[in-house]
């Protein structure tokens, strides 16, 4: 039976010219839904929510939890200033968001974490974040803001032997997209990383005491249906979620 994977959503507000009518929505990329049903999971958005009881009962349900790609983490979540170089913040859907992963983490449901999802859980745990990679790591002069289609590997990621990712991809080395202007800092707790980019950016970071807890800063939702690489990573996930029931 397909595992159910909870998919978390972006919120979006517009108001139409000339009219107090203002619209708001929760909106999420199609590509995380096709790669997670390709997969073989069941895909559910998860809408942003306030109430504990409900977050109980969303990680109570869930097989696997896909943590997606966004505006920047509230950087008072993890006990810094906000930075001149920071973007938007969304501070409930960081309330929501690490809440439901932590509680996650709590459970051991499976979690697959991408680009603001590997930051999201990494705050989970008690780690920190870059809050701008030019101002903030000025060694660091690769572009990780690729200007080229969402799909195209425009940089090269170093992979730690024996990790969970390194049993996935199958390789030491693959290549990435890069949409992301911050990173991973301090580890949290129980986290190590197992990816990084030539100038030292973390790319990826695990839980090796989880069965299924993984983060990567780039977007294989975009990726999936031309690098095997990025496909292996949704059926590794779709696959310990499938486990996750048993
Ligand atoms: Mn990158």
């Amino acid at each position: 039976m397909r595992p159910v994977i909870g998919i978390t959503c972006s919120y979006a507000v517009s108001v139409t010219e000339g009219t107090l009518h203002i619209s708001e929505r929760n909106e999420i990329g199609l590509g995380y839904i096709r790669a997670v049903e390709y997969a073989g999971g069941a895909p559910l958005v998860l809408p942003h929510v306030q109430d504990s009881e409900c977050i109980d009962r969303y990680v109570g349900l869930l097989d696997g939890l896909l943590l997606t790609g966004g505006v920047d983490v509230d950087p008072l979540l993890y006990g810094q200033e906000p930075h001149a170089e920071i973007g938007s913040v969304d501070r409930s859907r960081d309330e929501m968001e690490l809440e439901l992963t932590r509680k996650a983490l709590d459970g051991d449901v499976p979690i697959f974490a991408i680009c603001r999802g590997i930051q999201v859980l990494n705050v989970a745990a008690g780690g920190t974040l870059y809050q701008d990679i030019a101002a903030e790591i000025p060694q660091s002069t690769l572009r990780h803001s690729q200007k080229g289609a969402g799909w195209y590997a425009s940089h090269t990621v170093d992979i730690q032997p024996d990790s969970l990712l390194h049993r996935i991809i199958g390789g030491i080395t693959t290549r990435t997209n890069s949409f992301h202007h911050q990173a991973v800092r301090d580890l949290g707790k129980g986290f190590i990383a197992t990816a990084q980019a030539k100038d030292s950016v973390i790319e990826a970071i695990e839980s090796p005491t989880h069965r299924f807890a993984l983060g990567v800063q780039y977007h294989p939702e975009l990726m999936w249906e031309r690098h095997p690489d990025a496909r292996s990573l949704f059926t590794a996930f779709v696959k310990a979620a499938m486990a996750n029931g048993i």
